[in-house]
C-alpha cells in the first residue's frame, strides 16, 4: 500500500486530457493556499506568497515566491508535461461506414497503435461555446467508442507477422450503428452539457479539443500491490510529484520554487504554451520584475543561479527484451529515480546537473539509477534541453523507470513513486 501512488492514480483519474490535468493541479493548488494569477493583470508578489498561472488552459505553473529577490537566490524549477500520446477528435468526425457510425480521429503524439485496440473509450477536453457562452470543460467518463480488433480468422498471420495498422483506416473508432441514428458529437456534447446542469443546444458548441481515453482506471497490482498500472504515466506521474512537493514548500526559504507543467511536449513543444514559448522566461522575468530591488539584470543574474529538474519517465529494462537497453544502463522498476544522459543533447545533463541530483537523491535517502541509449538506438528528448536552451538554467534530465511508454496503458512502480516524490520535496525544501 503506497499513498503516493494512490495519489497519482487520483491525479490520473481526473486528468483524462491536458485540460482537465490543469484543472485538477489547480484545484491541488487551491487546496494548499495557492491564489490563481491572470497573465493579463498586473502581479504583486510577496516574499513566501504562493501562485498559480495558466497558458491557453493547457500549461500551467505554480510557485512560492523566496525570501530574498530572485537575483540573489535563483530558481528551483521542476519541470513536466500535461500531454500523453491518444487519438483526438477532428472538427468534423462524423462519418457512416458499412452500417456503422463513425467519429475521424488524428493521431497525437507517438501513440503506441495497437495499445487502443478493443478498449472501452470515452471522450474528454474542452468545447467552446457560442455568443460569448466561454469555454467548458466535459469528461463523458462512461464508454462511448471502440476500435474493435479485426478476428484472428480473418488476419491469420497477424500473431507472426505482426499487426500492420494504417492510422487513417483502421484507428477510427465505432460510436454506434447509422441505421439507428446515432447521435452526432454535437448532440453528444449538447446532452453531456445539459446533464451536468448547463442547458446548450448543439448549434451553440463552435468548436472543440476532445481527446479520447480509456475508460478503465488505474490501478495497484502485483503480490506486493508493487505495481502502478494506468493511462498517462508518462507524464501525469513528474506532474503529480511537482505539484504534491510544492504543495508542501516551506515559505520560509530564500529561493523561489516552482512546478512548470507545459503542453505540446508529445509533438515537439513549439507552441503558445508548450516549453518552447515565452511562457516560462515571461513568468521568471516577471517574478524578478515584482521584487522591490529588481534591476535590468535581475533576470539573466537570477537564471544563472537556477536549476531545473525536467521530470520526465524513463525506460525501465523489459525482461522480455533486455537486449533494447544499454547492458551497464539498466534502470529496474522500483530502483529509484534514473538520471537520463546523452552527449548529443538529448537530454540537458551534465556532470554538474547530474552530481547535484544525485546529491539531492542521497538526502532523500533513494536509490538512483542511470539511463544510456544504446549506441545503436536513437534516443528520445524531453522539455528539458529546449528549456536549457531557452533560459540558460543548468537543468538535469531525470525521471521515474516506465514500462510500455506510450502504450494506452503503462506500467511504473509505486516505490518509485514515493522515491521521487521524497526527491522533489527535498528539492523544495
Ligand atoms: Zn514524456
Amino acid at each position: 500500500m503506497s499513498d503516493p501512488a494512490r495519489s497519482l492514480l487520483g491525479f490520473i483519474q481526473a486528468a483524462p486530457s491536458p485540460h482537465h490535468a490543469v484543472q485538477h493541479a489547480a484545484s491541488r493548488l487551491l487546496g494548499a493556499g495557492f491564489s490563481p494569477l491572470d497573465e493579463a493583470e498586473s502581479w504583486q508578489l510577496r516574499p513566501g506568497a504562493r501562485h498559480f498561472v495558466c497558458r491557453g488552459g493547457t500549461s500551467l505553473a505554480a510557485f512560492v515566491v523566496g525570501q530574498e529577490p530572485a537575483q540573489h537566490s535563483g530558481f528551483r524549477l521542476i519541470g513536466a508535461h500535461t500531454d500523453s500520446p491518444n487519438l483526438r477528435l477532428r472538427p468534423r468526425p462524423e462519418q457512416d461506414q458499412s452500417g456503422y457510425r463513425q467519429l475521424g480521429v488524428e493521431v497525437y503524439g507517438g501513440v503506441l497503435w495497437s495499445t487502443w485496440l478493443d478498449r472501452d473509450l470515452s471522450i474528454a477536453g474542452r468545447v467552446v461555446l457560442d455568443a460569448g457562452g466561454g469555454s467548458r470543460l466535459v469528461d463523458f467518463g462512461r464508454p462511448l467508442l471502440r476500435i474493435p480488433n479485426v478476428a484472428i480468422h480473418l488476419n491469420r498471420t497477424v500473431n507472426v507477422e505482426g499487426l500492420i495498422l494504417n492510422p487513417q483506416r483502421h484507428l477510427t473508432p465505432i460510436l454506434g450503428l447509422s441505421s439507428k441514428t446515432a447521435p452526432s458529437v454535437r448532440e453528444l456534447l449538447a446532452a453531456e452539457l445539459g446533464r451536468t446542469g448547463e442547458a446548450a443546444k448543439p448549434e451553440r458548441i463552435l468548436s472543440w479539443d476532445l481527446s479520447l481515453y480509456d475508460c478503465q482506471p488505474g490501478v495497484l497490482s502485483g503480490p506486493n500491490q508493487e505495481f502502478v498500472q494506468a493511462a498517462r504515466l508518462d507524464n501525469l506521474a513528474s506532474c503529480h510529484a511537482a505539484i504534491e512537493a510544492l504543495r508542501d514548500a516551506p515559505a520560509e526559504h530564500p529561493a523561489t520554487r516552482a512546478a512548470v507543467l507545459f503542453d505540446h511536449e508529445e509533438v515537439g513543444s513549439v507552441s503558445g504554451q508548450g516549453a518552447d514559448s515565452s511562457f516560462l522566461p515571461q513568468l521568471l522575468q516577471r517574478i524578478c520584475l515584482t521584487t522591490p530591488d529588481a534591476a535590468p539584470d535581475s533576470f539573466a543574474r537570477a537564471c544563472v543561479r537556477s536549476f531545473l529538474i525536467s521530470a520526465d519517465m524513463a525506460h525501465a529494462v523489459h525482461p522480455n527484451y533486455p537486449e533494447k537497453h544499454e547492458s551497464q544502463h539498466m534502470p529496474l522498476l522500483g530502483g529509484g529515480p534514473v538520471l537520463k544522459t546523452n552527449v548529443n543533447q538529448s537530454y540537458a545533463t551534465d556532470a554538474e546537473s547530474a552530481a547535484r541530483f544525485s546529491e539531492l537523491c542521497r538526502a532523500a535517502e533513494t536509490p538512483l539509477q542511470h539511463f544510456v541509449s544504446r549506441a545503436d538506438q536513437a534516443c528520445g528528448s524531453t522539455i528539458g534541453p529546449i528549456t536549457a536552451a531557452q533560459l540558460g538554467i543548468r537543468t538535469v534530465d531525470v525521471g521515474s523507470p516506465l514500462l510500455s511508454m506510450h502504450s494506452i496503458r503503462e506500467m511504473a512502480s509505486a516505490a518509485d513513486v514515493d522515491a521521487f516524490l521524497r526527491v522533489c520535496r527535498q528539492f523544495f525544501a
